[in-house]
């Protein structure tokens, strides 16, 4: 029997081979940009098929790699040439209203944890589009509009289900594997497979608010600065927001949780300036949690880079209203509250002080745009470069091993490398912003 022959017959339709039906659809992931062709993809339904595509890679000599929601901008999740362990399939969420726990398998997407926690007026921290991986993004951090109430979503995971390289089944908490539980919340995929988390929901009711001011860009740095200056004092449910891009800037806040008070912060904003254009009003949760869902839609050419920052001073105002005309979408979203609170050294997690995270990204149709395109992100994201304080491993694109130091503080970096070294001493997963294990 052929090797081909062999696999088929034990893997059956979970192993997709070039040439077959579903195989171009499966390595397709959210940007267009990404266009690799897997040797195999296996398509697992739970752990004991996660560990045996790790065996196989392992045996043939083929990198893996690993895909949730397929959101990682670089498209990590697909490995030219090497196997693909495919977790969508394993996309099941199951809540229990009365120990407010959620137990959802590695490939589900936010969509399915925020719908099934919301039929009990339950969620936790998630992120802004629904059809992203709750896998890489609670595995790097995890930023979303309850954050600042409740942490990030790494913060809310009791446990995890994890298969390591070795094909070992381990479970990771706070009591066992606490080396492993660190590394995992925020750590991004490089220590093993996360088959199951279990997650802390919370009490948050079914409403939100959305509040958004939109004045052209010559009144932007003085609207900015004022908007800058509430942020800071804004209670925990409020997460302001800011964007700019194509000469209009935006300013407001998400109001995630009771919304009795959520509009209390409207005059002062709306005292920063005359607005062109007002979005305001109330809205359910699960509409909060998909209203970004078309415009950051599958099968556009998708490029960014990000920073965080500790502060706003006016000179990065200044800085970034100078980009304000480009034909991309510049981004602010406040961290601080809950995020803040966790001690440094409770997660890999490593950027607990930023005030602010700022993003420059770009979407497009036509290939011949893709050089200039990202040199203009580029050159956008490097005039708040100065006033950085770091990075969010997620966002982090093509930085390569300079952007995992800049995500991660050589003390973190270290322990890190402990843990790596620990679990995944030859580096098998390596398809990430990557942790390398110490040199045997
Ligand atoms: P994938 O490409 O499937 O996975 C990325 C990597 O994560 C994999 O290569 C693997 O290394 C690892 N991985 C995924 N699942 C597992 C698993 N079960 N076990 C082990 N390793 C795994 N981030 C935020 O924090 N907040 C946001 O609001 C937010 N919004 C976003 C909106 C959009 C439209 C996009 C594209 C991204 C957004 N992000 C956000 C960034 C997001 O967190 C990252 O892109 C993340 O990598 C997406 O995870 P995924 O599972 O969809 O991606």
């Amino acid at each position: 029997m052929t090797t081909t022959a062999r696999l088929r017959d034990e893997l059956g339709d979970r192993l997709v081979l070039p040439g077959d039906e579903h195989y171009d659809r499966m390595r397709t992931v959210w940007n267009a940009m990404v266009d690799r062709r897997p040797r195999m993809i296996v398509r697992c339904a739970g752990p004991d098929d996660v560990a045996a595509a790790i065996r196989l890679a392992r045996e043939q000599g083929l990198e893996i790699g690993v895909r949730c929601g397929g959101h990682s901008v670089l498209g990590i999740s697909v490995p030219d040439d090497g196997l693909m362990i495919d977790l969508t399939p394993m996309g099941a969420v199951t809540v229990d209203p009365a120990t407010r726990r959620a137990r959802v398998q590695g490939g589900a997407l936010l969509g399915a944890l925020d719908i099934a926690a919301q039929q009990h007026g339950l969620a936790t921290t998630a992120g802004n589009v629904s059809h992203t991986g709750v896998g890489g993004l609670t595995l790097g951090g995890g930023m979303g509009w309850l954050a600042r109430q409740y942490g990030l979503s790494c913060d809310n995971v009791v446990s995890y289900e994890v298969v390591t390289a070795s094909g070992e089944r381990l479970r990771a908490s706070r009591d066992e594997h606490p080396d492993l539980y660190w590394g995992l919340r925020g750590g991004g995929g490089n220590f093993g497979i996360v088959t199951e988390f279990e997650f802390q929901l919370h009490p948050v009711g079914t409403r939100a608010y959305v509040a958004e001011l939109t004045y052209p860009l010559d009144a932007a740095a003085a609207v900015l600065r004022g908007w800058r200056d509430l942020s800071a004092e804004a209670p925990r449910q409020a997460t302001f927001t800011a964007s700019m891009g194509r000469g209009l800037a935006t300013v407001g806040y998400v109001w995630a949780g009771d919304t009795e008070h959520a509009a209390d912060l409207l005059p002062p904003l709306r005292s920063l300036g005359v607005p062109v254009t007002e979005n305001v009003g109330e809205l359910s949760y699960v509409e909060l949690q998909t209203r970004e869902d078309s415009p950051e839609g599958h099968a556009f050419r998708r490029y960014w880079k990000g920073h965080y920052v500790r502060g706003l001073p006016d000179e990065a105002i200044d800085a970034m209203v100078e980009h304000g005309g480009v034909d991309m979408g510049i981004s602010l979203q406040a961290y601080g509250g809950a995020i803040a609170d966790v001690p440094d050294d409770d997660a890999a997690f490593s950027q607990r002080d930023a005030a602010f995270e700022y993003v420059a990204a770009s979407r497009w149709d036509d290939p011949a745009e893709d050089a200039e395109r990202m040199a203009v992100a580029r050159r956008t994201a490097a005039a708040i470069e100065p006033f950085s304080s770091g990075a969010y491993v997620n966002a982090l694109s093509d930085e390569g091993a300079a952007g995992v130091r800049r995500a991660y503080r050589p003390a973190k970096l270290d322990r890190l490398t402990t843990v790596k070294t620990a679990y995944d001493p030859e580096n098998v997963f390596h398809l990430n912003h990557n942790i390398a294990p110490a040199a045997r």
